[in-house]
């Protein structure tokens, strides 16, 4: 029920958030990734499409019906995957204007379709069948031990800059540095295993992001970015996890991040409000509220040591697709504001990013080990 709502989520965010479509669109390509328990598949379009889904048994598949769309002959029709999930995801033009995209599948639990833009794609998330987690361990939550696969994302690059200060200093440079930090402390301090997202400055969709996470089977995903905002007073550290909300201040930070209007944003929200109020208990929710305030707290704390005027902006909810479809706890760090004229400075100093990186490390370790909480502090967070 819960992953129906979801999925009538996405479909409502696409359908407002990308308007109907006229022009004839042209398939461009496939792309996937794939573990025992989940795969991704992407259909690569030329512009924004209009879709149908359907789930048929005997045999069993998924397939999309992509309107007013057209299949080049050049384009490889069946791609074979067998990965116990799908058998294979074939293509064929259905009718003078209707492509149909089937998935052929082994075993499956469910799944969620939607829309991404710049450049315009079909992610079709199929999740497998799990096994229950055992008892002792829920009751427990994870050890240090059995927290092992980390997947740090820093956001943007390539193409993609990101936010940009006044002086010139840009988001990608930033965060990439700031996670290869990040990375080498939680592997060589906690012997965790690191996977990033990207380690050059190199672009990277949305949709691959969370797709690496879940094939990796990380246990958790850690997203780094720079803040931005008009008002260049503003400044502080935030921290996100994936739901909605009604605040202006994080739908302005998601729209950004999610490379779309703050208006198409706000369209989206407000049209799924009921609906969206269901994925709160979605997403791993709780767990990734506690790895947000372990590593907000952490960050807060560490800086006011050695800085002054740092702000907290607190844990926040919003809807960015880059957290969609994670399947481990997952948190997105606004590490302060490069729009900021006295942060971006701050950002472009060496010890300022060592001290963000051992502060979300610790935090991190705050999280694994519920015995040793951070201590609140005045702040509401
Ligand atoms: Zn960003």
């Amino acid at each position: 029920m819960k992953k129906v709502l979801f999925m009538s989520l996405l479909m409502v965010l696409i359908f407002t958030g990308y308007g109907v479509a006229s022009k004839e669109v042209t398939i461009k390509g496939f792309r996937y990734w794939s573990s025992e328990t989940y795969t991704r598949v992407v259909v690569d379009v030329n512009g924004p499409v209009k879709f149908t889904r359907n789930r048929l048994s005997n045999p069993a598949r998924l397939f999309f019906d992509l309107k007013n769309c057209r299949l080049p002959k050049d384009i490889t029709p069946s791609i074979p995957i067998g990965d116990g999930i799908l058998k294979n995801v074939r293509a064929g033009q259905f009718n003078t204007e209707t492509v149909r995209v089937v998935l052929d599948l082994q075993e499956i639990e469910n799944f969620n379709v939607f829309l991404l833009k710049d450049p315009y794609r079909l992610v079709i998330d199929v999740f497998g069948k799990k096994k229950p987690e055992p008892v002792s361990e829920i009751k427990k939550g994870k050890g240090l031990r059995e927290i092992r696969i980390v997947v740090i994302d820093p956001g943007h690059g390539g193409r993609d800059p990101g936010a940009i200060g006044p002086q010139g200093l840009l988001e990608k440079d930033v965060v990439l540095s700031v996670s290869k930090k990040l990375g080498n402390i939680l592997r060589k301090k906690y012997g965790m295993k690191v996977i990033y997202t990207r380690k050059r400055d190199v672009f990277i969709p949305l949709e691959e992001r969370t797709a690496i996470a879940n094939s990796k089977k990380a246990d958790l995903f850690i997203s780094i970015h720079a803040n931005a905002s008009r008002q260049k007073r503003v400044r502080g550290i935030e921290t996100y996890i994936l739901n909605w909300t009604t605040n202006r201040e994080a739908m302005r930070v998601a729209a950004r991040e999610n490379a779309i209007s703050y208006k198409k944003m706000q369209q989206a929200q407000s049209d799924v409000q009921m609906i969206l109020q269901d994925l709160a208990r979605d997403n791993k929710k709780d767990e990734s509220m506690r790895l947000a305030y372990n590593v907000q707290s952490s960050v807060v704390n560490t800086l006011r040591q050695d800085y002054s005027k740092i702000v907290n902006l607190g844990v926040k909810q919003a809807l960015f697709y880059v957290l969609v479809g994670a399947e481990m706890p997952s948190i997105l760090v606004e590490i302060s504001f490069i729009s900021n004229y006295a942060e971006e400075k701050r950002l472009a100093k060496k010890t300022y990013r060592e001290k963000i990186a051992e502060a979300i490390a610790e935090g991190v370790k705050y999280y694994i080990s519920p015995l040793k909480f951070v201590k609140k502090t005045s702040d509401s967070i």
